[in-house]
């Protein structure tokens, strides 16, 4: 008889993107950081983001998943339009539990990994799903430990972060934003902290999200990494898409001139 496997993987919806921004712009004052992104990203998609220092990449992610409030534009996950409204120069928050809900289905993992330092892993990864989603302890618990398996650390759930090498560190952080089940990862320099032999382990559990079809969006500048995993790259360039399309025909050459120059400085090391 058949019998469907039990998985995680939510229900897929190939016509509605996972994110999809349009016209989005954001402003520090005088300094226009983001100048009118349209973007679409689709379930199961792999993005990379390439671009110079001061881009905007960052401040793009955290425009996704509303840690920053753009300043003007629109935001729509999964189909569902964030509720924005003016506040001066800025967009506000206009409904704090639709931000809450959809803050839960858009995961980020930082550069510098941001996990508390006065809890053991374990704490780390029971803090959001418990105390925010409210769910169940001992399933979260019983789910936190399949997940720690996977990245390599069931052994160190009780270790606090400074105990953690970089590199064990950022997996921790990465199994954080799972056990939340997001439905989009987004990862921003997830590996620039980390001292050069420890960049690996970091990219594979990275590789294996990306194998099973998760939604991710990677600001990155680990090129081979970028051009393998992607299904395809966006470029930022002083705050606009400078160019996008699949790796492989980006990366081929002729594509933009700024971004085969942005690729040229990290081809001469
Ligand atoms: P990237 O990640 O591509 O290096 P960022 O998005 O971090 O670029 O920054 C883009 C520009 O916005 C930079 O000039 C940066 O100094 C500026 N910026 C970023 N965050 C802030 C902030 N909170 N306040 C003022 N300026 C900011
Ligand atoms: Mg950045």
């Amino acid at each position: 008889m058949y019998s469907p496997k039990p998985t995680d993987a939510p229900c897929r919806n190939e016509t509605v993107p996972a994110i999809a921004t349009q016209g989005l712009y954001k402003r520090f004052g005088d300094l226009q950081v983001l100048k009118g992104i349209d973007f679409k990203a689709h379930e199961g998609e792999v993005i990379s983001i390439l671009g110079a220092s001061g881009s905007g990449k960052s401040t793009f992610l955290r425009c996704l998943n509303l840690l920053e409030m753009p300043s003007a534009g629109g935001l729509r996950i999964f189909g569902e339009e964030v509720k924005l409204g003016a506040s001066g120069a800025n967009l506000r928050i206009a409904d704090r539990k639709q931000i809450d809900r959809l803050r839960t289905q858009v995961a980020m993992v930082f550069q510098n990994f941001c996990l508390w330092s006065h809890m053991t892993v374990m704490e780390n990864l029971l803090e959001a799903p418990v105390h925010v989603q409210r769910r169940n302890k001992a399933e979260v618990r019983a789910e936190a430990e399949a997940i720690l398996d996977r990245v390599g650390l069931l052994d160190r759930t009780k270790a606090y972060p400074s105990q953690l090498s970089g590199g064990q560190q950022q997996r921790a952080a990465i199994a954080r934003a799972l056990v939340m089940k997001p439905r989009v990862l987004l990862f921003d320099e997830p590996t620039s902290a980390l001292d050069p032999e420890l960049v690996g382990e970091v990219l594979k559990v990275m590789r294996d999200l990306a194998a099973e079809g998760r939604t991710m969006l990677i600001v990155t500048h680990e090129m081979a990494f970028a051009r393998d995993v992607s299904s395809r790259i966006l470029f930022l360039d002083q705050g606009q898409i400078g160019a996008e399309g699949p790796p492989d025909s980006l990366f081929a050459g002729g594509a933009k001139e700024r971004f085969d120059q942005f690729i040229s400085r990290f081809s001469r090391g």
